[in-house]
């Protein structure tokens, strides 16, 4: 096909494409609001087009009502998957805006808020999903929980534990449930982060954390590849969302957050939504047991 004109190419320099620090400090308490953060994040809802590549997909989302959960159900929901979006009650002023969004995709769409530090609440949301949306074969594990101390001596054995369970032991609950379900060609994700490879001194128990994603994810792989399921994680590296502003970095970090990546700001959610939707599409058929890092430079794996 030849053109008069030939099309404008889509050149954008990704270094400015989005908000670099300083930032303002804007404290807020644990789990955090998108809606409150100054600039807004970015989930894709101006901007996530979606091409069909998950058309009738059937996919549960942990964490889907802020930050990176948030800019997975925008993308499923627009390339044509039903979505069950799970998130904390409390988060459900930020949650009706992800539900709003994702109905007007045109998909199902469910709720079903609740604490995925509860093994037998991890079970129920699987066996819901699977009811509500008649099937399940996407599973994405995107909520985590991330409390910075200067000390070890400041971590409590609460701490450790809450965030050992929010990070490690949902994802094994849901992902145990899930088998029960999915069929082959069925995907899930898991969601990492740099801080598996390159721990930051006050993330002694989140990094750890991640660093058992890793290796879970793999070993998963690997038991469940003979059954066509196929088992990768994302890892971000820093991303601008409610996770680090109440409580996940110190104020002093937020204001440079980003800086010290190669590509000089942090990410938004929307610019890791596509390593998502690659993993859940068919067209990843061959790619399992590997972690896709998204990290503005600040590559480690
Ligand atoms: P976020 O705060 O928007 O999302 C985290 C979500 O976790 C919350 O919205 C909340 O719904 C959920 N959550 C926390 N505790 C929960 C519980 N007990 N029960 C149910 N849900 C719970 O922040 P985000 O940065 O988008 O975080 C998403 C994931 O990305 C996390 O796993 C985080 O570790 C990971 N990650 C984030 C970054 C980053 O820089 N933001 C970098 C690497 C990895
Ligand atoms: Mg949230």
């Amino acid at each position: 096909m030849t053109h008069d004109h030939p099309p404008k190419p889509d050149l954008q320099d990704p270094t400015r494409q989005y908000p670099r620090p300083p930032f303002q400090q804007q404290p807020q308490r644990a789990p955090g609001l998108a809606r409150e953060m100054v600039p807004r994040p970015d989930h894709g809802e101006e901007s996530y087009v979606g091409t069909g590549r998950l058309a009738g997909r059937k996919a549960l989302i942990t964490g889907a009502d802020s930050g990176i959960g948030r800019a997975v159900a925008i993308a499923f929901a627009r390339e044509g998957a039903a979505v069950t979006l799970n998130f904390l009650p409390k988060e459900e002023a930020d949650a009706n805006e992800v539900i709003e969004l994702a109905r007007d995709a045109g998909v199902d769409v469910h709720a079903m808020p609740g604490d995925l530090t509860d093994e037998a609440f991890c079970q129920h949301l699987v066996g819901e999903a699977h009811r509500r949306m008649d099937g399940l074969d996407l599973v994405v594990n995107v909520a985590g929980k991330q409390s910075w101390q200067e000390s070890i001596r400041d971590i409590t054995t609460e701490q450790f534990d809450a965030t050992f369970k929010t990070n490690v032991y949902a994802m094994f609950w849901i992902c145990k449930a899930a088998l029960e379900h999915l069929p082959p060609g069925a995907s899930i994700i898991n969601t990492a982060s740099i801080q598996s490879y390159d721990p930051s001194a006050i993330l002694a128990d989140y990094a750890p954390t991640k660093a058992a994603i890793v290796a879970f994810t793999k070993a998963l792989a690997k038991q469940v590849a003979k059954d066509g399921i196929r088992v990768n994680a994302v890892a971000p590296g820093p991303i601008w969302t409610p996770l680090q502003p109440s409580g996940g970095q110190p104020q002093e970090k937020v204001e440079k957050f980003g800086a010290n990546v190669p590509l000089g700001r942090p990410g938004q959610p929307v610019e890791v939504a596509p390593a998502y939707v690659l993993l859940a599409s068919q067209a990843a058929s061959f790619v399992t047991a590997e972690v896709y890092g998204v990290t503005g430079g600040h590559s480690s794996s």
